[in-house]
């Protein structure tokens, strides 16, 4: 006789399935996690990974706020999982600590500043670049790869489409060709490289997933984290920048893929609710500056 509780579980998967494709093959082939009896990661840390100022909002927000600033957050996410460290992203390079004049991926429309340095904050908790072992990332923007030559004996976790993408031929947008070059030299050739291919399960247990989301760039992607007391929770990679965009479907001028970018949000929103997630967006500042910063973290 099943309980209660079980027949519940048993719902909320049946519906999962439902909703992702309808059926468990669906599921087993796209790497997802199981929401019920997946695997569950230890901690999730947010530390503090630069600032910027944009001086045209209209980037974002295409055909809306031309000329008006913007402010954004960058963040990094520290993963523990048993004894295992997973750094998500890598922030604006520590050379730029406490440099008034900041550093830029693209000079002419934003200036990243930063406050903290992540290998000091990793100290805060007693770690050191040389204890991550694995590095994911979310795509190739210098604002997210800043940082990975602290980590060379770390695994360079991404999808092989961005990797391809930065090493093709140069397309007719100035600043993605301007962004492309400059993650070539960011990301250099690392020693320990895994190229993925689609959703992936980082530790074979549902605890940590990394979810295709293209569109941003090709082979952008989110991670998908489960733990015990937060339940789910998704870090957006720049899948979308602001809440507000989220909510209208509103795709960056600097996306190299329109509708890619509609389809992946669409494919965030159906896997908060099908996983009841919390949404970490990255560089919304509104959100970012309520969250919980290391040494604090989530479990
Ligand atoms: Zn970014």
């Amino acid at each position: 006789m099943l309980s209660p509780t079980r027949v519940a579980a048993s719902l909320g998967i049946l519906a999962l399935m439902l909703m992702l494709g309808g059926t468990q093959d669906a599921i087993a082939r796209s790497k997802l996690p199981d929401p019920i009896n997946g695997g569950v990661a230890e901690r999730l840390y947010r530390l503090d990974c630069g600032h910027s100022l944009a001086n045209d909002e209209s980037v974002w927000t295409p055909a809306e706020n031309a000329g008006r600033d913007i402010e954004f957050s960058s963040t990094c996410r520290l993963i523990k999982h048993g004894r295992e460290w997973l750094l998500w992203d890598t922030g604006v390079p520590e050379s730029a600590l406490n440099d008034p004049r900041g550093w830029s991926t693209l000079p002419k429309l934003i200036v990243y500043h930063l406050d903290k340095s992540l290998t000091d904050q990793l100290a805060e908790i007693g770690l050191k670049p040389g204890d991550i072992g694995r590095v994911a990332i979310s795509h190739t923007h210098g604002d997210h790869i800043g940082n990975l030559g602290l980590f060379p004996n770390s695994t360079v976790v991404m999808q092989q489409a961005e990797y391809s993408w930065i090493h093709s031929p140069n397309g007719p947008n100035d600043n993605v060709n301007q962004l492309m070059a400059l993650a070539r030299k960011l990301l250099g050739t690392p020693k320990k490289l895994q190229l993925i291919d689609g959703d992936t399960d980082v530790f074979g247990d549902g605890s940590v997933t990394l979810i295709s989301t293209p569109g941003h760039t090709p082979g952008h992607q989110s991670l998908l984290v489960h733990l015990r007391n937060s339940g789910f929770i998704l870090l957006s990679g720049d899948v979308v920048h602001l809440k507000g965009n989220f909510e209208m479907n509103i795709v960056p001028s600097l996306n190299t893929d329109k509708a890619e970018s509609i389809a992946s949000m669409e494919r965030v929103r159906q896997l908060i609710a099908a996983y009841k997630a919390t949404f970490f967006i990255n560089h919304d500042k509104s959100q970012t500056d309520k969250l919980k910063l290391l040494p604090a973290f989530y479990d």
